[in-house]
């Protein structure tokens, strides 16, 4: 049974600084302390009111009864050798959903985020698309995400990099995306800067537009995966009635709005769009385009036909893109022991 005081507690993460402040005023208490808390649980890491120790002992108790912190639990927590870490995250209504925290040596430490629980895109070499949509999570669900995998570091480090890669397509959740990077990169909040943000999208050049005339300045990571509309219509479906001309004609008003270079991912997928003729065809239509490529080679998915090429494949399919003139990078897999993997996670403890 629930009690009448858990069902009316405000997630304190929906809170934004002025509506926080507006709760002390009201109360007749100072607004300064709003941003103590605020900062008790971006920066400080706090898990509870009772760790805020500059505040006076009844206010920590009169914020513990009106305000919770948290509203998921975390399910599980993998952790792979190469330093990823995974989460998955049982939400209040018991749905399921995954954020990785991903190091590299070069002091990176970067978080991929979630933008829904499942998808719709359905992708077919992707492991969320399988269970299909859900629903859209929240800004303060994101947000609880980005300080929960933050809480995975130790003291001395900080959060470097943001990617909303992990399960759903974010431009159909821009009202739940756009507040909680907002969080993550106000300087009340995560403080990660705009350009260490990147949003990854399967392609709609409607939310590309739409994105591109906010001005927001995070970097836009747009799926593409195929050169041409017949093997991109069978591998992402979104593709069809759009078509790859209007996604790069979208991408080219993103850069030109905003002065970002825009990526494109290419998971790569033995014998299916790794030939050197997709490649070929690749340099052809972003000939021209300041752009990055970045190549991914196929995590496998047990349920998925899918197999990842051979490295050598892998490497022929970059260095004829370079010899083309594409700035293009490999990313080499990291936490694929801990299935890190768009959906993965959650397929292997469903
Ligand atoms: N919907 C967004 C963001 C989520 S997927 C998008 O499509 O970009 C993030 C990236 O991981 C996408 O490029 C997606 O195609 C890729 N991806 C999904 N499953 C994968 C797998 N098994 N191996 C490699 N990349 C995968």
């Amino acid at each position: 049974m629930l009690y009448l005081e858990e069902i009316f507690m405000l997630p304190i993460l929906a809170q934004s600084p002025v509506q926080l402040e507006a709760w002390f005023r009201e109360r007749g208490l100072p607004a300064y302390r709003a941003r103590q808390v605020r900062k008790w649980i971006f920066e400080r890491r706090a898990a509870g009111f009772d760790e805020m120790t500059d505040l006076p002992l009844d206010l920590r108790g009169r914020l513990a009864e009106e305000f919770s912190i948290w509203s998921g639990r975390v399910a599980a927590h993998a952790k792979s050798a190469d330093g990823a870490e995974k989460l998955l995250f049982e939400q209040a209504d018991g749905n399921r959903v995954e954020c990785v925290l991903l190091r590299d040596d070069r002091r990176h430490r970067t978080i991929c985020l979630s933008s829904q629980i499942g998808c719709a895109m359905q992708c077919a070499f992707c492991a969320t698309g399988i269970d299909g949509f859900v629903r859209n999570l929240s800004a303060e669900e994101i947000v609880e995400h980005a300080l929960q995998l933050q809480r995975l570091l130790p003291d001395d480090e900080r959060l470097s990099n943001v990617v909303v890669m992990g399960m759903g397509e974010p431009l159909l959740n821009l009202d739940g995306v756009l507040p909680a990077l907002a969080a993550i990169a106000s300087p009340e909040g995560l403080g990660i800067g705009v350009r260490r943000i990147t949003i990854s999208t399967v392609g709609l050049p409607k939310g590309i537009r739409q994105l591109a005339e906010m001005n927001c300045l995070y970097h836009l990571a747009v799926s593409l995966h195929a050169p041409n509309d017949e093997l991109r219509e069978r591998l992402v479906p979104a593709n069809r009635g759009v078509g790859i001309g209007a996604l790069l004609s979208a991408a080219d008003y993103y850069f030109e709005k905003t002065g970002r270079r825009v990526t494109y991912e290419y998971v790569l997928l033995a014998e299916i769009n790794d030939r050197p003729e997709h490649a070929r065809q690749l340099a052809e239509i972003l000939r021209g385009r300041p752009s990055l490529v970045n190549l991914i080679p196929y995590n496998p998915t047990p349920d998925l036909p899918f197999r990842t090429p051979a490295s050598a494949v892998t490497a022929q399919f970059a260095e004829i893109l370079a010899e083309n003139g594409l700035t293009t990078a490999i990313r080499y897999r990291k936490g694929d022991r801990i299935s890190a993997a768009c959906g993965q996670l959650r397929r292997s403890h469903s």
